[in-house]
């Protein structure tokens, strides 16, 4: 596995999101990392997933990052 770091400037944490900008629809969907790198995608770590916004004009979709509530799906 190789290791990912964040695609913000200056920022060395590891990817835990990919931010994918999907032109055509002018929507931007954040979700789990991709598995590989992907043209108009950026990877984020979760500080700057959790800050990242839509541009002005776009829709931002954000899937679950992570299963962080405790086990009562069933
Ligand atoms: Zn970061």
């Amino acid at each position: 596995m190789t290791f990912r770091a964040c695609s913000r400037v200056a920022c060395l944490e590891p990817s835990v999101a990919t931010l994918t900008f999907d032109y055509g629809e002018s929507l931007a969907v954040l979700g789990p990392l991709s598995g590989r790198k992907e043209p108009h995608s950026f990877d984020l770590c979760s500080r700057h997933a959790e800050r990242t916004s839509a541009p002005q004009g776009w829709q931002l979709m954000r899937h679950r990052l992570v299963a962080d509530e405790p086990g009562a799906n069933n």
